[in-house]
């Protein structure tokens, strides 16, 4: 018999939302920074990535981009962290960002980075059959003519798994519209684009992304909410929400899951679905995140199937690929169904399933304050 949580843990995942950079276990990011002579601003591994703004969230960010100098060591911390996904939460299939300027203003080639992390999803899909693709974010703090740039290096530097362009950084002090031109170029030569948006900024950015840029899915979007206009809009043209409780919980101060934005944004009729953002920087990781959200949200097996088809549907598979994921994913989580025991957090007594989308907030469907804990 499965325990709610260990299902939780074991369904099939995939996953949209996932820097690389953010993925990086600490160890490695000590053991790097020791070979390549990067002063660290603690000693002790378990005390690396601990802040408390996005602001030195980003910091740590950049500092970990830094130790990442040699072919070598974009493969092995690519390899680690799908290896991790697999082990912590049965990733099978993951679209992962990575920032190419925080690497090639350092003086590192493209060719590098890309290179890089292509040898270690190769080498994780061998070992493990997980799959990865690429998607090459814009910084939003840099100039529109450097996104520009870094579009047309990769687009040079074309691989087959580099799939996407997207963008990410803080926020509010540089929205969308800035980077229209980058957009249209990786638009033009079949890069498939998503952006970070409505993360600390109005819903007028998710409009921005889709009218403008192009993009096909949004991640995090939580303050579409504040817009009845742009929510109807994107629930009837079925766009696709990457989410990410944990980081957003620490970074934008809602420590409580059972009052997420994702619960209304699932209650609206949205698409959402569960990614683990910067897992290893955010003490998290896939499975972990399906396991705080959906317990703290009382979600039955319906709701997590929602989540979880939520990504094969909303990846940048071809039809065929779509269809044999979505197939694998429905036996295995009917599997998983079967094995579970009869004692599922926060679903209503008998053999109901729990609250589905659409539905209007339930009493008593909240359990207690999770556990998320960011230490
Ligand atoms: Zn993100």
């Amino acid at each position: 018999m499965l325990t709610y949580e260990e299902y939780l843990r074991r369904v099939p995942k995939v996953e949209l939302h996932c820097h690389f950079e953010g993925t990086v276990r600490a160890s490695t990011f000590a053991d790097l920074a020791r070979r390549h002579n990067v002063e660290l601003p603690t000693e002790e591994v378990g005390k690396l990535y601990e802040y408390d703004t996005i602001y030195e969230f980003l910091k740590i960010f950049a500092m970990v981009s830094s130790t990442l100098i040699v072919r070598e060591d974009f493969a092995r911390a690519a390899y680690e962290s799908l290896a991790d996904g697999v082990e912590l939460g049965n990733l099978r299939y993951r679209e992962m960002f990575f920032n190419p300027t925080l690497h090639t203003r350092r003086g590192i080639p493209m060719a590098t980075c890309i290179d890089g992390l292509i040898d270690g999803i190769s080498d994780a899909e061998a070992d493990f059959g997980v799959r990865c693709r690429l998607i090459a974010d814009v910084y939003r703090q840099d100039d529109p003519a450097v996104a520009r740039q870094m579009v047309e290096e990769v687009l040079e530097h074309r691989r087959p798994e580099l799939i996407g362009l997207g963008m990410d950084g803080a926020e509010a002090p540089d929205p969308p519209e800035k980077f229209v031109e980058a957009y249209r170029l990786a638009g033009r030569n079949g890069l498939r684009l998503t952006s970070h948006a409505c993360e600390d900024a109005p819903a007028q950015n998710i409009v921005t992304c889709l009218d403008q840029l192009g993009c096909e899915r949004i991640d995090h979007g939580y303050h579409v909410l504040e817009s009845p206009d742009v929510t109807a809009r994107c629930r009837d043209e079925g766009i696709y929400f990457t989410c990410c409780p944990t980081s957003t919980a620490v970074v934008y101060g809602w420590p409580d899951l059972s009052a997420h934005p994702i619960k209304d944004m699932v209650g609206a009729g949205l698409r959402v679905m569960l990614n683990s953002d910067d897992p290893t920087m955010f003490h998290t990781d896939i499975g972990q995140e399906y396991m705080r959200l959906c317990t703290a949200l009382g979600y039955g097996t319906d709701q997590v199937r929602k989540f979880v088809l939520a990504g094969v549907e909303a990846a940048w598979l071809d039809d065929g690929e779509r269809a044999a994921m979505r197939s694998s994913f429905t036996a295995q989580l009917d599997a998983l169904e079967a094995e579970l025991d009869g004692d599922r957090p926060g679903t209503a007594p008998g053999p109901g399933t729990g609250p589905g989308p659409g539905t209007a907030p339930e009493p008593g469907a909240v359990s207690p304050p999770s556990g998320r804990g960011a230490a």
